[in-house]
């Protein structure tokens, strides 16, 4: 039997078409975009035609656009980009991706002002968090980056950043989102969001890998990180990578089209396998990290991910590479949290700042399902987790 693959927030499988969208320009039209002659100009109209196509899919302008080499160059950029463009303060969160706190730590060490927000439930900073930090001693609003995810790629969970984006224009900051868990997942449009700034990366939606953008909107004043010639138009130097541009846009246009059925389809299948995990495992035995698609209140889940964690039990504690390596021989590809955390014997920053003990943070598994995920996978993966934690437990 083949294995079930439900690491999806990791990555995607390259699809078909997109790979055939991708092929000629691996091949015969090879040219770099900056020549004059003709094979240069093919390429150029290539770039530029992918750019258009992915505006179009997220509400931005062609010039919007800057291509990068993924999600971590393009929150790199942004991040540095915008401080070293003039922005004295940034605040974010303790549960953002290392693409955002890495850049965001190394500014702080090198004695810019920086505020790293402790989550308020579940991994999602609040709108009332981001007003009082705004309002802080010391904080010049009209100087400020805010940067929050969009959708939390451990535990899912979907940041307000509508009401974020308001609160930040009101007061003149500017708002950056890393968007590469919903980017191709949700149908984003930067107007309705109405954030500064965006960052995507192309092979968590079926694109490939090592390619994404940042949309930076008119009048955002952003410092180029990688220098070199004036390709995007000075934000980011260096010869396009023709063929993973064409395959970015292929896959975001691909994506934005059938994006409600496939939200829908996701959702089907989440609320399954938090009911399977439900049936397989003794009430008590796990949380649920992900947020309940069902409960009344609080906050909100993008629709791919499930994220369980398994409490000490008579004192003791579950050790989660263990529970992955399981659910690995029983055919079921899962993950501990972000792919770049697992293997890491630390727990994940995310649980620990969604308010999990040490112990409990390190004994979770985040399931990710993606479009061709069917009801028999996540069966099997509820049913194999249930048979290897009772068996870890004894
Ligand atoms: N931001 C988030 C939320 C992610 O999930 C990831 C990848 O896991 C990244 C950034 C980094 O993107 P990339 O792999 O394209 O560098």
């Amino acid at each position: 039997m083949p294995p079930v693959y439900l690491d999806h927030a990791a990555t995607t499988p390259l699809d078909p078409a997109v790979f055939d969208a991708m092929e000629p320009y691996l091949r015969a039209h090879f040219g770099n975009p900056s020549s004059v002659h003709a094979l240069g100009r093919r390429a150029r109209v290539a770039v530029e035609e992918s750019r258009e196509r992915v505006a179009t899919c997220l509400g931005a302008t062609p010039a919007e656009v800057v291509f990068t080499s993924g999600g971590t160059e393009a929150d790199n950029l942004a991040i540095r980009g915008a401080m070293e463009a003039g922005r004295q303060h940034l605040i974010t969160s303790a549960a953002e991706h290392e693409a955002v706190l890495r850049p965001a730590e190394a500014l702080r060490d090198a004695g810019a002002s920086v505020q790293i927000l402790e989550p308020a439930a579940a991994g999602a900073v609040t709108p009332e968090q981001v007003e009082t930090a705004l309002a802080a001693d010391g904080v010049d609003p009209a100087r400020t980056l805010v940067s929050l995810m969009h959708a939390n790629n451990e535990v899912g969970t979907l940041t307000d950043i509508e009401a974020i984006a308001e609160i930040c224009h009101a007061r003149g900051a500017v708002l950056h989102t890393d968007a590469v868990q919903t980017a191709g997942l949700l149908a984003l449009d930067v107007d309705d969001l109405g954030v500064d700034m965006l960052s995507l990366s192309g092979h968590k939606f079926y694109g490939p890998k090592g390619v994404g953008a940042l949309v930076v909107r008119g009048g955002v004043e952003l410092s180029a990180q990688v220098r070199g010639g004036s390709q995007e138009r000075d934000r980011r130097g260096g010869t396009e990578n023709v063929a993973a541009l064409v395959g970015l846009a292929a896959a975001l246009e691909r994506a934005t089209d059938e994006a409600e059925a496939r939200a829908a389809h996701l959702r089907t299948l989440q609320r399954r396998l938090i009911a399977g995990l439900r049936d397989a495992l003794a009430n008590g035995m796990f949380v649920l990290n992900t947020p309940d698609p069902d409960a009344a209140s609080g906050p909100t889940a993008a629709p791919h991910i499930v994220s369980v964690a398994f409490p000490p039990h008579d004192g003791r504690a579950l050790d989660g590479e263990m529970l992955l390596l399981n659910l690995d021989m029983d055919g079921v590809c899962a993950s501990a949290g972000s792919a770049c955390t697992s293997g890491a014997l630390s727990p994940s920053h995310v649980l620990l700042a969604c308010g999990l003990d040490r112990p409990t943070a390190s004994a979770a598994v985040r399931f990710s399902l993606g479009k061709d995920t069917t009801a028999a996978d996540v069966d099997r993966a509820a049913e194999a987790l249930g048979g290897i934690a009772e068996r870890m437990r004894g």
